[in-house]
């Protein structure tokens, strides 16, 4: 496994396994790596000659008031773990050689960048397309691997590649979750006992919407309201949002058809947590 923490030697890197004819996988990842995280890896190890994987806390993504400063993280257990899965090298940049400096630039993909997790967390898919679409640029991959778990992040990065005619091919995989059904995430660590206990809450509310919407409801309002009303009875969860949108712009229609998307954030005390489903109006009816 190679490690490798500056711009140039990635780049040299990338050129270099082009040159061979290498096709390279690209897994992007803040680090303390878990088995969501393992999936893409598995998943881009098969499809690529070479792997790549990066951890990066990308400060701009985090507002003031966010778990920058006190994100996890474990760079010598991701890496074996990543290597035990199939990467062959970790791409771990300082925020001073992705952001000297004289760093003025940003990208945005608007209106989608405001709805969801946008309107609580403002700036922040800014953030993520900048660093995602820098990246991008010095790993060079001929294929991205996001996960489902960040559902609005994907369709995002998606449209990003797909408006700046980007040559790479975006692969969005499923959610890993914990037995229970809580979706893995880095953040989990922070959960108490009697958090952890109460977070798949925000599952079973994704669940119970996806059940309406399968039973034939077609009004986005009332799939909220039973979405809502299974959060209300857990003390200790503090909703952020939850609703049920068209995936392809995020937006709330009259009457939905087809596939939807049904996402939430919720807090269980300073930890918010995110989840989805794509579901299916009348998808259970006979
Ligand atoms: P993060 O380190 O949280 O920025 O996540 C890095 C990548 O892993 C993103 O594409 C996430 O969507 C993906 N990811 C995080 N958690 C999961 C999960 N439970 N299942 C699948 N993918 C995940």
């Amino acid at each position: 496994l190679r490690t490798i923490k500056s711009l140039s030697g990635m780049r040299g890197a990338s050129e270099e396994a082009r040159g061979r004819g290498s096709r390279i996988g690209f897994v992007p990842t803040m680090g303390f790596l878990h088995e969501g995280h393992l999936s893409l890896i598995d998943r881009a190890a098969g499809e690529n000659d070479l792997t790549v994987v990066s951890i990066f806390v990308n400060p701009l993504q985090f507002g003031p008031s966010e778990d920058f400063r006190s994100y996890p993280s474990d760079l010598k257990r991701d890496k074996v773990l990543a290597r035990d899965r199939g990467c062959d090298l970790v791409f771990v940049p300082a925020a001073e050689s992705l952001y000297p400096p004289g760093f003025r630039s940003a990208v945005r993909v608007k209106e989608l960048e405001n709805k969801l997790c946008g309107k609580t967390r403002p700036g922040h898919f800014e953030g993520v397309c900048t660093v995602v679409m820098k990246l991008l640029n010095v790993v060079s991959p001929h294929a991205l691997y996001l996960g489902q778990k960040d559902a609005q992040q994907a369709i995002i990065l998606k449209r990003m590649v797909k408006d700046m005619a980007m040559d790479v091919s975006v692969k969005a995989c499923p959610i890993v979750r914990e037995p229970d059904g809580l979706a893995m995430s880095s953040r989990n660590v922070y959960l108490t006992k009697q958090q952890r206990e109460q977070a798949p809450v925000l599952r079973q509310a994704l669940l119970a919407g996806a059940r309406s919407l399968s039973q034939g409801e077609t009004d986005p309002v009332r799939v909220r309201k039973v979405m809502r009303a299974v959060l209300r009875g857990k003390q200790g969860a503090r909703l952020d949002y939850i609703e049920a949108v068209d995936p392809e712009n995020l937006e709330r229609p009259r009457r939905m058809s087809g596939r939807v998307l049904l996402a939430g954030a919720v807090w269980f005390g300073r930890t918010r947590l995110i989840d989805n489903i794509m579901a299916k109006v009348g998808a259970g009816r006979r």
